[in-house]
């Protein structure tokens, strides 16, 4: 029998953590989770993603913004594989606060991959690119070759760790893979991102509770899908033979109005008695377009989405 695989998941609280840390603990990896303090002392608020997998996985508390404390986590742990998700990952604030967001999307990342070079060097790297990296698109659909034209401080924190992850590959060796990941949204998914916006003020409206929602940019398209299932294109990524960089996508893309539309069709509702679109919720520049094409993916990792936009708004309405 082959030894118990032992995976670090940084951002392990969030949505895709907490799929993944399922994913991993289905395939018996032993499971740990880099956390804040604030959460483990907080656990109520803090770690409900993870609650019915408390007991099956190992937290620790450490800031991605401390080096010593990183490297204190992956020394003691010496995992095979570990995956790099965590990040101040909403464009919408990262206009608020551009420091911060820089602070902990580029140096979190470089802590964790100094680190593995030090303790860990034949652990398995996943680095959390994303298609807001594309921005400004130059090109339909976009694949790992087309350019980059970040919008905001999120996007340009990205294509930063993007290329540290490139950087650590060819330096020094490391076996290190770039997902760029398109939104993917779930019953999971924060408030404040404009899917869950849409499905919890669409169910309470429903139920009698609210009676309007204010949005921003209404024309703005996405290629939408289900996170459970990209945490598994990050898992494929980590079981080739070469370190690499994919695109996953649905290769459908839908406007923010359609997205509200269907969400209320659902509820037997006409989204234009609710929908107003409110210019200060209008961010300063925002990614107009994203279409991914995962052709790469599905030919080299086996992956292909299986929930597409309907299924995706039926399911967050319905929780
Ligand atoms: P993002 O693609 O990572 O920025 O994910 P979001 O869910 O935050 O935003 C998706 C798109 O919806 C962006 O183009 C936003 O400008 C647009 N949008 C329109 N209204 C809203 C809103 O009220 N909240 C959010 N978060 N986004 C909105």
């Amino acid at each position: 029998m082959s030894p118990q695989r032992i995976a670090l998941i940084t951002g392990i609280t969030g949505q895709d953590g907490s799929y993944l840390a399922e994913l991993l603990l289905a395939q018996d990896y032993e499971v740990h989770g880099i956390v804040r303090r604030v959460a483990i002392e907080d656990p109520e608020h803090r770690l409900w993603r993870l609650r019915h997998l408390l007991p099956r996985i190992h937290l620790h508390a450490a800031s991605l913004e401390s080096f010593p404390s990183i490297f204190k986590v992956i020394n003691t742990v010496q995992p095979d594989e570990c995956y790099h998700l965590a990040a101040q990952s909403f464009v919408g604030y990262s206009f608020e606060d551009e420091f911060s967001t820089f602070q902990a999307n580029i140096n979190g990342t470089h802590h964790v991959l100094a680190a593995l070079k030090e303790c860990a060097p034949a652990c398995r790297f996943y680095f959390a690119g994303s298609s807001e990296m594309f921005g400004k698109v130059a090109s339909l659909p976009q694949d790992e070759q087309a350019p980059f034209h970040p919008r905001s401080a999120y996007g340009i924190s990205k294509v930063a760790g993007f290329h540290l992850t490139q950087h650590y590959r060819e330096a020094y060796g490391l076996q290190a893979w770039c997902g760029i990941l398109y939104n993917h949204e779930s019953p999971r998914r924060g408030l404040e991102f404009v899917t869950r916006k849409i499905t919890f003020q669409a169910a309470r409206i429903k139920l009698g509770l609210a009676h309007a929602l204010p949005l921003g940019n209404l024309e703005a398209r996405r290629d939408w899908g289900h996170a459970r299932e990209y945490v598994e294109a990050m898992w494929r990524m980590l079981q080739q033979e070469t370190p690499d960089d994919y695109v996953i996508a649905t290769g459908e893309t839908h406007t923010v109005r359609e997205f509200a539309a269907a969400a209320f069709a659902h509820l037997d509702l006409d989204s234009r008695d609710y929908v107003t679109s409110d210019p200060a919720m209008v961010r300063p520049a925002d990614v107009e377009l994203l279409l991914g094409c995962a052709a790469k993916a599905e030919r080299e990792l086996g992956w292909r989405p299986r929930t597409m936009f309907r299924d995706l708004v039926v399911e967050m309405v319905e929780a």
